[in-house]
């Protein structure tokens, strides 16, 4: 690549902003073309949480190292959150490390995405907002998810209650998946996630919210929003095809089993830049350190498809018994569950021929693809009289202008 040549980057989300910064940093001229008009729009509000597990080392050091500033957003730290079990039994994971941070997606000055957009900025970055270029002419393709492997429901509220993180293990209100709250600041999140396609999908959040107002009396939620989007779960063949890298989720770089996806995305965008620049092999550098956990997050994930609250109890159980056993800290078995280790190398075979299903993409690399499952037939159930209550009182925030950022096709 000749030293003036301009390098463009499809998506102005994490992963593309994470690529542009490191190369505009080493010099180069970098074009960012973003469809919407915003970085982050795709989110607008939603509270997400960065993993502190898949790696040995805390991501915010990773990211200083690789030139990236970790206080150019608003994060909040977290060491313990309530595991809520199926049974409604609620224990707390906790260490004296940092677990998980959370941080707010969208056009918020304080959100990541505009952390980014300010760094890539700051390194000398052109952002072209509404910008409809083809992918044939970026050299980085960055574009987010494509298809659908599960999906997200939230909805945003105020609060008085205090910063707080809530995961639940359910099946019914969160197919295959959990449900989370998380409240930061006077602002809440009631979120579930659905690994199963569902028809009328509403009244999962609906429940889920009535739910939790049940559990936290103290709650009182002044609903604001309504947000949510689509995970894209796939192993391509190559992530480098035709003088492209394929970064983030356009490359389906995911967290197959909770849809940790933040991470992969600025892990990857560092990586396909360096590859740029020091022309070392991307395909390769993914193959190397990020496939293993994902491929260990498919199988982790094939194995909770097939297990149902009790296997949900099952997994609540053990994460507590080995806190127990550890030091009272938690996160050890986070970072044991994500690490490869041989009877899951064995299980990827079971995982791939179960799990994933063959897929060409529109650029016409071949690869595997976690299908979205269809619906079971406990899928099947009438809301209850609170959650229809919920449904009706968002129908009339709704028509006095409360905002829904998500629809199918997001
Ligand atoms: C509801 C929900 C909750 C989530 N919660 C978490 C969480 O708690 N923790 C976590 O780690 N991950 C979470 N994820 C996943 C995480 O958001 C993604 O994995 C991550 O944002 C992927 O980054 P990316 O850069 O690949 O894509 P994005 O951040 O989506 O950026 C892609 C950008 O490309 C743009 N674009 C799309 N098509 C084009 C085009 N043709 N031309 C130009 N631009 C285009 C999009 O508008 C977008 O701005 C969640 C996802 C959802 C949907």
């Amino acid at each position: 690549m000749a030293e003036d040549d301009v390098i463009r980057i499809l998506g102005a989300g994490l992963s593309g902003l994470a690529a542009a910064t490191i190369l505009a940093k080493a010099g180069k001229k970098v074009e960012v073309h973003e469809i919407r008009g915003n970085s982050g729009a795709r989110f607008d509000g939603d509270f997400q949480g960065l993993e502190n597990w898949t790696s040995p080392k805390d991501f915010f050091d990773e990211m200083v190292d690789w030139g990236l500033d970790p206080k150019s957003f608003k994060s909040t730290d977290f060491r313990d959150m309530s595991l809520i079990h199926p049974d409604d039994v609620v224990t707390t994971p906790k260490s004296e490390r940092i677990a998980f941070r959370i941080v707010e997606r969208g056009t918020d000055e304080h959100c990541i995405d505009q952390g980014f957009k300010r760094m890539a900025l700051e390194a000398g970055v052109t952002i072209h907002y509404k910008s409809n270029v083809k992918s044939e002419d970026c050299t980085i393709i960055a574009a987010g998810p494509k298809e659908t492997s599960a999906v997200a429901f939230g909805e945003v509220f105020r609060t008085s209650f205090p910063n707080h993180v809530a995961f639940q293990l359910n099946d019914k209100l969160a197919p295959g998946a959990y449900s989370y709250l998380i409240v930061i600041d006077g602002v809440g999140l009631i979120c579930t996630c659905l690994w199963r396609k569902q028809k009328r999908s509403n009244r999962y959040l609906n429940e889920t919210i009535a739910w939790y107002e049940n559990a936290y009396p103290e709650l009182d939620r002044e609903p604001i929003k309504r947000v949510g989007g689509k995970g894209d779960f796939s192993i391509p063949s190559t992530y480098y095809s035709n003088g492209k890298y394929y970064v983030g989720e356009a490359g389906g770089l995911q967290d197959f089993m909770w849809g940790f996806g933040m991470r992969y995305a600025v892990t990857s965008g560092v990586m396909a830049a360096n590859s740029i620049l020091n022309g070392t092999d991307y395909d390769a550098t993914i193959r190397k350190n990020l496939l293993p956990l994902i491929k260990l997050s498919a199988t982790n994930r094939m194995l909770l498809d097939r297990v149902g609250d009790r296997g949900f109890k099952r997994l609540a159980n053990i994460w507590m018994r080995h806190q127990r056993k550890n030091g009272g800290d938690g996160l050890l078995f986070m970072e044991r569950i994500y690490r490869p280790d041989l009877i899951r190398r064995f299980l990827w075979m079971f995982t791939n021929r179960i799990l994933l299903k063959k897929t060409k993409f529109p650029d016409g690399r071949k690869g595997r693809r976690m299908p979205f499952r269809k619906a079971l037939k406990r899928d099947s159930w009438e809301m209850s009289d609170r959650a229809k209550e919920i449904a009706e009182e968002w129908k009339g925030i709704r028509s006095s202008g409360g905002k829904v950022s998500f629809s199918e096709s997001d």
